[in-house]
């Protein structure tokens, strides 16, 4: 796990069903499995702060004036909630302002390790892109 996986609103990339979709060669599906190589490879920046009327300068939303912002707080929540895996982009972002992108990548790699294989589970379906079938981001 990367810290430029690390988006500004603290989601890691490399946990999302279409990161790893890419990374694992699925063929890609419509509105089954899609591909995305992570928001800073594709240089998108906060995708919230143009809403706001604001130019992004932040590295991470933690550093903005307006954090935690709306759409942070229903992310949070969707991403706490909706997934059989849980996420939680603020806490995230607090880890690394407190302890350090190190610290935080170390406990990512422990949080999302498959217990069979070693790969990398996906917070949006729960499943391990390495050795399981994967249907869709959903599962
Ligand atoms: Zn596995």
């Amino acid at each position: 796990m990367k810290a430029e996986l690390i988006a500004p609103c603290g989601i890691n990339c490399s946990v999302c069903s279409s990161y790893l979709a890419r990374e694992a060669g699925l063929p890609v599906r419509r509105g089954k499995i899609n591909h995305c190589p992570g928001c800073r490879p594709r240089d998108r920046k906060c995708s919230r702060c143009r809403g706001h009327g604001r130019i992004n300068k932040v590295r991470f939303c933690a550093e903005c004036e307006l954090f935690p912002c709306e759409f942070l707080n229903r992310l949070e929540s969707r991403y706490m909630t909706a997934y059989p895996l849980q996420e939680s982009p603020i806490g995230n972002l607090r880890h690394i302002a407190k302890k350090g992108m190190r610290s935080f990548l170390a406990a990512e790699r422990k949080k999302w390790k498959c217990p069979d294989c070693g790969g990398v589970l996906c917070v949006h379906n729960g499943k391990c892109y390495r050795c399981q079938e994967i249907v869709s981001w959903r599962g």
